[in-house]
């Protein structure tokens, strides 16, 4: 099977949180473009179509009457009503100074009069137009407006007006035009504050998105990290404060780390019947109190306890109430223990009792407390009148940086059964 490529939330969450919106903004910029340049496009052409009407207007007024047109010897002339217009630009060029756009009368599809020079100043006069254009507005003698249409080197926006007379025919055309130039900066000027606002909008939701998103990766890995430590049999160390500090799934899942980490401790560390620490446990804490007294110089005392004929407590009333006699047992030593130090389930039946920071004297009476304690127990049985009653052998011995762990557990260890040749019930010491 292929191998999927590894991908990290590191880079795809912020990712997520950035991507769409970008794509969003990008959207919401070409929409607003596509429907201002419409909108212009309708207004310049609204424009074009006042200012050729008000060119007509004009030269209807100055002079009356229709356009009209001859050719002497090859030379055009152009009239409006009895006046000869060829020539005369006082009309447009006045027109073009007050609106701002280019005006052009023609004779059929042939600039007789026009405002449009080239770099050199001379007027576009004689050219003519496309035949697109002769099709709409001279044969179907329909105005019309094009955007994109070149003149000289220039690219315009026009509106071109047929010119009709009497008899219903076309003698030619009022073309009014503004560069093509005009629309766009229009749509950019307006487009452009929107484009801000799109930006500084994006900006700041991308820069909210991103922090949450990025924190939440950092916490999603810091997890991760929680999670393969405890893998690797890490208890002890919470989950970093990314993942602790937060106030939602991720703490939770946090707090269930940690959770996790207790139970499994209780299990590591814990005998399971008696919740009393279990004998590896025991020894790496021996292990660590000796350290501290080779550090410090302290003192410490060892016990180990067992429970007399616990052979016959099963026998009698059955391993359940056996058991119910060592919880019953451990609970009694562990309510004695008093100051440092611990108890722990050495085996079956027997106990493990340190005593640290502790001098010999002080740690034997401890343990007669103990011993009284264990004897006044009185654990019940239905099946019984008399409650069961138990009693326990100790071996104790002392110790210190000086002296070697194993060797001490065997004095311990030595003792107790010394006790229990001597006749059990008490505490064998130095
Ligand atoms: P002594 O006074 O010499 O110690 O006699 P004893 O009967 O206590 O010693 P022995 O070693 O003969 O018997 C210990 C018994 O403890 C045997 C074993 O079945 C029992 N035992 C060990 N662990 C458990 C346990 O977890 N639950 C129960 N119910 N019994 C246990
Ligand atoms: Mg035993
Ligand atoms: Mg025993």
């Amino acid at each position: 099977m292929e191998k999927k490529a590894r991908s990290s939330i590191y880079k795809t969450i912020p990712a997520m949180a950035i991507v769409p919106l970008m794509l969003f903004g990008l959207l919401v910029l070409i929409i607003c473009s596509w429907r201002f340049n419409g909108v212009m496009h309708e207004k310049v052409e609204d424009e074009l179509q006042n200012i050729a009407a008000s060119v007509a207007a004009t030269y209807d007024t100055v002079y009356p009457g229709e356009y009209r047109y001859e050719a002497v010897n090859n030379i055009a002339y152009y009239y409006k009503g009895d006046e000869e217009i060829t020539g005369d630009f006082t009309i447009i060029d006045s027109l073009k100074d007050a609106t701002g756009a280019e005006i052009t009368i023609f004779y059929k599809d042939v600039r007789m009069l026009t405002t449009i020079k080239d770099d050199e100043g001379k007027r576009f006069i004689g050219s003519g137009v496309s035949t697109v254009i002769c099709q709409d507005v001279l044969d179907l003698k329909t105005a019309k407006f094009y955007d994109g249409v070149v003149i000289g080197d220039y690219t315009y926006c026009a509106y071109y007006m047929p010119l009709l007379t009497e008899n219903g025919g076309c003698i030619g055309m009022i073309a009014v035009a503004k560069p093509s130039e005009v629309i766009k900066d229009l749509v950019f000027k307006a487009v452009i504050p929107i484009a801000f606002v799109i930006v500084a909008a994006m900006l700041v939701a991308g820069f909210i998105s991103f922090r949450y998103a990025k924190n939440l990766a950092t916490a999603i890995g810091n997890l991760q990290k929680a999670l393969a430590n405890v893998a690797k049999g890490e208890l002890s160390k919470e989950p970093h404060y990314t993942v602790m500090g937060r106030n939602d799934e991720i703490s939770d899942m946090g707090k269930s780390v940690v959770s996790m980490q207790k139970s499994l401790h209780v299990l590591i560390e814990r005998d399971a019947l008696t919740e009393l620490y279990n004998r590896r446990c025991a020894n790496q804490r021996l292990k660590k109190m000796m350290k501290k007294a080779e550090d410090t110089g302290t003192k410490f005392c060892i016990a180990i306890g067992d429970i007399d004929f616990f052979k016959k407590v099963n026998d009698t009333y059955g391993h359940e109430v056996g058991d119910k006699v060592l919880v019953a047992v451990a609970k009694a030593m562990k309510a004695t223990m008093t100051g440092k130090g611990f108890v722990a389930r050495w085996g079956g039946e027997e106990f493990l009792l340190v005593y640290d920071e502790t001098e010999y004297k002080e740690g034997l009476a401890k343990l007669k407390a103990v011993l009284d304690n264990v004897r006044k127990l009185e654990i019940p049985d239905e099946r019984f009148e008399m409650p069961i009653k138990v009693t326990m052998t100790f071996g104790i011995t002392a110790g210190g940086a000086e002296d070697d762990m194993d060797q001490l557990l065997r004095i311990a260890d030595e003792r107790l059964y010394s006790g229990k040749s001597g006749g059990r019930n008490q505490i064998v010491g130095e």
